[in-house]
Protein backbone atom coordinates (compact mmCIF):
# COMPACT_ATOMS: atom_id res chain seq x y z
CA UNK A 1 0.00 0.00 0.00
CA UNK A 2 2.90 2.41 0.46
CA UNK A 3 4.96 1.65 -2.52
CA UNK A 4 4.21 4.51 -4.15
CA UNK A 5 5.31 6.64 -1.34
CA UNK A 6 8.73 6.32 -1.78
CA UNK A 7 10.04 5.64 1.13
CA UNK A 8 13.33 5.29 3.00
CA UNK A 9 13.96 6.19 6.15
CA UNK A 10 11.91 5.79 9.00
CA UNK A 11 12.02 7.10 12.65
CA UNK A 12 9.67 5.78 15.35
CA UNK A 13 8.91 7.39 18.39
CA UNK A 14 7.04 6.11 21.60
CA UNK A 15 5.54 6.89 25.24
CA UNK A 16 2.72 7.14 27.12
CA UNK A 17 -0.35 10.14 25.14
CA UNK A 18 -0.72 12.74 27.77
CA UNK A 19 -4.46 12.75 27.34
CA UNK A 20 -4.97 8.82 27.23
CA UNK A 21 -1.91 7.86 29.46
CA UNK A 22 -1.58 5.16 26.93
CA UNK A 23 1.51 3.75 25.55
CA UNK A 24 1.52 4.63 21.77
CA UNK A 25 3.69 4.47 19.09
CA UNK A 26 4.07 6.61 16.19
CA UNK A 27 6.24 6.03 12.53
CA UNK A 28 7.19 8.87 10.26
CA UNK A 29 8.76 8.50 7.37
CA UNK A 30 9.63 11.31 4.82
CA UNK A 31 8.24 10.56 1.18
CA UNK A 32 8.28 11.14 -2.17
CA UNK A 33 4.99 11.49 -2.45
CA UNK A 34 3.86 15.36 -2.42
CA UNK A 35 1.96 15.68 1.08
CA UNK A 36 1.25 15.16 4.70
CA UNK A 37 -0.49 11.36 4.92
CA UNK A 38 -1.75 8.75 7.85
CA UNK A 39 -1.86 5.48 7.18
CA UNK A 40 -4.15 3.35 9.72
CA UNK A 41 -5.33 -0.11 8.97
CA UNK A 42 -8.00 1.05 6.89
CA UNK A 43 -6.47 3.08 4.68
CA UNK A 44 -4.17 5.93 4.11
CA UNK A 45 -5.50 9.82 4.11
CA UNK A 46 -4.33 13.04 3.52
CA UNK A 47 -4.16 14.98 6.85
CA UNK A 48 -6.67 17.54 5.05
CA UNK A 49 -9.23 14.89 4.61
CA UNK A 50 -9.45 14.62 8.70
CA UNK A 51 -11.89 16.14 10.50
CA UNK A 52 -10.16 18.35 13.01
CA UNK A 53 -11.31 18.54 17.03
CA UNK A 54 -9.63 20.75 19.45
CA UNK A 55 -11.89 20.84 21.98
CA UNK A 56 -10.49 18.74 24.44
CA UNK A 57 -6.94 20.38 25.28
CA UNK A 58 -5.53 19.46 21.92
CA UNK A 59 -5.91 18.37 18.59
CA UNK A 60 -7.52 15.20 17.49
CA UNK A 61 -8.14 14.26 14.16
CA UNK A 62 -10.92 11.97 12.58
CA UNK A 63 -10.42 10.47 8.73
CA UNK A 64 -13.08 9.54 6.76
CA UNK A 65 -13.42 6.08 7.71
CA UNK A 66 -13.94 6.87 11.42
CA UNK A 67 -9.70 6.08 12.45
CA UNK A 68 -8.76 9.13 15.01
CA UNK A 69 -5.39 10.03 16.63
CA UNK A 70 -5.16 12.58 19.49
CA UNK A 71 -2.80 14.93 20.54
CA UNK A 72 -1.11 15.12 17.05
CA UNK A 73 -0.15 18.91 17.14
CA UNK A 74 3.48 18.30 18.07
CA UNK A 75 4.55 16.50 15.95
CA UNK A 76 2.96 18.41 13.20
CA UNK A 77 4.55 21.52 14.07
CA UNK A 78 8.13 19.43 14.05
CA UNK A 79 7.22 18.72 10.52
CA UNK A 80 5.44 22.10 9.23
CA UNK A 81 8.77 23.84 11.20
CA UNK A 82 11.27 21.65 9.48
CA UNK A 83 9.55 22.23 6.21
CA UNK A 84 8.95 18.52 6.10
CA UNK A 85 5.77 18.57 3.97
CA UNK A 86 6.15 15.17 2.59
CA UNK A 87 5.72 12.22 4.68
CA UNK A 88 3.90 8.87 5.76
CA UNK A 89 2.72 8.95 9.47
CA UNK A 90 1.20 5.27 11.34
CA UNK A 91 0.44 6.00 14.41
CA UNK A 92 0.25 2.76 15.89
CA UNK A 93 -2.07 3.61 19.19
CA UNK A 94 -4.80 5.73 20.10
CA UNK A 95 -2.75 9.02 21.05
CA UNK A 96 0.91 10.21 19.25
CA UNK A 97 3.40 10.13 22.27
CA UNK A 98 4.21 13.15 24.39
CA UNK A 99 7.40 12.45 24.74
CA UNK A 100 9.09 15.36 26.54
CA UNK A 101 5.86 17.84 26.11
CA UNK A 102 8.06 19.74 23.10
CA UNK A 103 8.15 19.15 20.07
CA UNK A 104 12.38 18.82 20.27
CA UNK A 105 12.40 15.60 20.36
CA UNK A 106 10.58 14.99 17.25
CA UNK A 107 12.92 17.89 15.54
CA UNK A 108 15.80 15.97 16.44
CA UNK A 109 15.20 13.03 15.12
CA UNK A 110 13.64 13.91 12.10
CA UNK A 111 16.05 16.92 11.03
CA UNK A 112 18.26 14.38 9.62
CA UNK A 113 15.95 12.70 8.00
CA UNK A 114 14.71 16.04 5.61
CA UNK A 115 14.87 15.49 1.65
CA UNK A 116 15.51 19.25 0.26
CA UNK A 117 13.53 19.53 -2.93
CA UNK A 118 10.35 17.91 -1.77
CA UNK A 119 8.63 20.93 -1.24
CA UNK A 120 4.87 21.30 -1.09
CA UNK A 121 3.45 25.06 -2.92
CA UNK A 122 2.43 26.93 0.09
CA UNK A 123 -0.76 28.49 0.30
CA UNK A 124 -0.80 32.12 -0.15
CA UNK A 125 -3.32 34.20 1.80
CA UNK A 126 -5.21 35.94 -0.04
CA UNK A 127 -7.13 38.69 2.43
CA UNK A 128 -7.51 39.20 5.58
CA UNK A 129 -9.56 37.10 8.33
CA UNK A 130 -10.25 37.91 11.48
CA UNK A 131 -12.65 36.63 14.41
CA UNK A 132 -12.66 36.56 17.92
CA UNK A 133 -14.88 34.77 20.65
CA UNK A 134 -16.66 35.43 23.36
CA UNK A 135 -13.73 35.05 25.86
CA UNK A 136 -11.93 37.90 24.41
CA UNK A 137 -10.02 35.39 22.22
CA UNK A 138 -8.80 36.92 18.65
CA UNK A 139 -7.29 34.77 15.38
CA UNK A 140 -6.65 36.36 12.27
CA UNK A 141 -4.35 35.87 9.36
CA UNK A 142 -3.34 38.82 6.52
CA UNK A 143 -1.42 38.33 3.24
CA UNK A 144 2.70 38.01 4.09
CA UNK A 145 5.42 37.12 2.11
CA UNK A 146 6.16 35.09 4.45
CA UNK A 147 5.09 32.36 7.59
CA UNK A 148 4.92 35.07 10.27
CA UNK A 149 3.80 35.04 13.80
CA UNK A 150 2.34 37.15 16.50
CA UNK A 151 0.89 35.23 19.42
CA UNK A 152 0.08 37.06 23.08
CA UNK A 153 -1.38 35.41 26.04
CA UNK A 154 -2.53 37.31 29.24
CA UNK A 155 -3.22 35.19 32.72
CA UNK A 156 -4.69 37.86 34.93
CA UNK A 157 -4.06 35.88 38.46
CA UNK A 158 -0.83 33.55 37.62
CA UNK A 159 2.55 33.78 37.11
CA UNK A 160 2.54 33.73 33.79
CA UNK A 161 1.19 36.89 33.13
CA UNK A 162 0.94 38.66 29.94
CA UNK A 163 3.30 37.81 27.09
CA UNK A 164 4.01 38.67 23.19
CA UNK A 165 5.59 36.60 20.97
CA UNK A 166 6.56 37.96 17.40
CA UNK A 167 8.71 36.91 14.45
CA UNK A 168 8.83 35.05 10.99
CA UNK A 169 9.20 31.28 11.53
CA UNK A 170 12.35 30.03 9.59
CA UNK A 171 13.66 26.41 10.02
CA UNK A 172 16.41 27.48 12.29
CA UNK A 173 13.84 29.55 14.33
CA UNK A 174 11.32 27.00 14.87
CA UNK A 175 13.87 24.30 15.75
CA UNK A 176 15.97 26.73 18.10
CA UNK A 177 13.52 28.95 19.59
CA UNK A 178 9.99 27.50 19.61
CA UNK A 179 10.08 23.73 19.32
CA UNK A 180 11.78 23.46 22.97
CA UNK A 181 8.60 24.89 24.92
CA UNK A 182 6.78 22.27 26.67
CA UNK A 183 3.25 22.08 27.41
CA UNK A 184 2.37 23.75 30.19
CA UNK A 185 -0.97 23.85 32.80
CA UNK A 186 -1.77 25.83 35.98
CA UNK A 187 -1.61 24.06 38.74
CA UNK A 188 -5.29 25.29 39.46
CA UNK A 189 -6.44 23.29 36.06
CA UNK A 190 -5.34 20.13 36.66
CA UNK A 191 -8.37 19.01 38.62
CA UNK A 192 -10.72 20.12 35.90
CA UNK A 193 -8.39 18.13 33.35
CA UNK A 194 -8.03 15.01 35.19
CA UNK A 195 -12.25 15.52 36.11
CA UNK A 196 -12.55 15.23 32.15
CA UNK A 197 -11.01 12.72 31.81
CA UNK A 198 -7.99 14.29 30.62
CA UNK A 199 -4.01 14.19 31.29
CA UNK A 200 -3.93 10.96 32.70
CA UNK A 201 -0.27 10.35 30.87
CA UNK A 202 0.60 13.83 32.08
CA UNK A 203 3.68 13.89 34.47
CA UNK A 204 6.60 16.39 35.95
CA UNK A 205 8.65 14.51 32.96
CA UNK A 206 6.49 16.18 30.45
CA UNK A 207 4.31 18.87 31.22
CA UNK A 208 5.75 22.39 32.81
CA UNK A 209 3.61 22.96 36.13
CA UNK A 210 3.19 27.03 37.29
CA UNK A 211 1.63 27.77 40.20
CA UNK A 212 -1.20 30.70 40.65
CA UNK A 213 1.66 32.47 43.14
CA UNK A 214 5.00 34.32 42.30
CA UNK A 215 6.58 33.62 38.75
CA UNK A 216 8.75 30.33 38.72
CA UNK A 217 12.69 30.72 38.82
CA UNK A 218 13.77 31.27 34.92
CA UNK A 219 16.07 28.44 35.27
CA UNK A 220 13.09 26.45 35.24
CA UNK A 221 12.07 27.51 31.73
CA UNK A 222 14.43 25.62 29.04
CA UNK A 223 13.70 28.74 26.46
CA UNK A 224 12.57 32.34 27.85
CA UNK A 225 8.82 32.74 28.05
CA UNK A 226 8.33 29.70 26.95
CA UNK A 227 4.18 28.90 27.69
CA UNK A 228 4.27 31.41 24.89
CA UNK A 229 6.52 29.46 22.55
CA UNK A 230 4.45 26.67 23.50
CA UNK A 231 1.81 28.77 22.24
CA UNK A 232 3.48 29.40 18.84
CA UNK A 233 4.43 25.99 18.87
CA UNK A 234 1.06 24.39 18.96
CA UNK A 235 -0.22 27.06 16.43
CA UNK A 236 1.99 26.23 14.02
CA UNK A 237 0.80 21.86 14.23
CA UNK A 238 -2.66 23.40 14.12
CA UNK A 239 -1.84 25.36 10.96
CA UNK A 240 -0.10 22.61 9.63
CA UNK A 241 -3.70 20.41 9.18
CA UNK A 242 -3.99 22.80 6.08
CA UNK A 243 -1.33 20.16 4.30
CA UNK A 244 0.17 22.71 3.15
CA UNK A 245 2.59 25.47 4.12
CA UNK A 246 1.13 29.15 4.46
CA UNK A 247 2.33 32.35 3.84
CA UNK A 248 0.70 34.75 5.62
CA UNK A 249 1.06 37.00 8.94
CA UNK A 250 -1.27 35.04 11.65
CA UNK A 251 -2.27 37.34 14.66
CA UNK A 252 -3.08 34.89 17.80
CA UNK A 253 -4.33 36.21 20.63
CA UNK A 254 -5.75 34.01 23.82
CA UNK A 255 -6.80 31.53 21.40
CA UNK A 256 -5.81 27.94 21.13
CA UNK A 257 -6.25 24.72 19.46
CA UNK A 258 -10.42 25.92 18.93
CA UNK A 259 -10.12 28.88 17.41
CA UNK A 260 -6.65 28.05 15.49
CA UNK A 261 -8.73 25.15 13.98
CA UNK A 262 -11.58 27.08 13.07
CA UNK A 263 -8.65 29.31 11.06
CA UNK A 264 -7.64 26.69 9.34
CA UNK A 265 -11.39 25.98 8.02
CA UNK A 266 -11.52 29.49 7.26
CA UNK A 267 -8.60 29.56 5.15
CA UNK A 268 -9.91 26.74 3.43
CA UNK A 269 -13.07 28.06 2.58
CA UNK A 270 -11.58 31.18 1.08
CA UNK A 271 -9.50 29.13 -1.38
CA UNK A 272 -12.64 27.63 -2.44
CA UNK A 273 -14.21 30.98 -3.20
CA UNK A 274 -11.69 33.13 -4.32
ZN1 LIG B 1 0.90 21.80 22.98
Amino acid sequence: MTEAFGLKDEASFKGVGIHTGVSSEVLVAPSEKRGLFFAFPGGIFPVQSAVADGTARGTTLVFPDGSRVMTVEHLLAALAGLGVWSALLSPLGPEIPALDGSARPFVEALAPLREPGWDVAPIAVAREIAFGDSRGGFMGVIPSDRFEITCSIRYDSSAIGAQVYEGVVTSDVFAGDIAPARTFVLDSEIAGIRDRGLGRGGTADNVLVIGDGDPLPTSTYRVPEEPIRHKVLDLVGDLATLGRPLKGRVIAHRAGHRMHLDLVRRIRRGLLLF
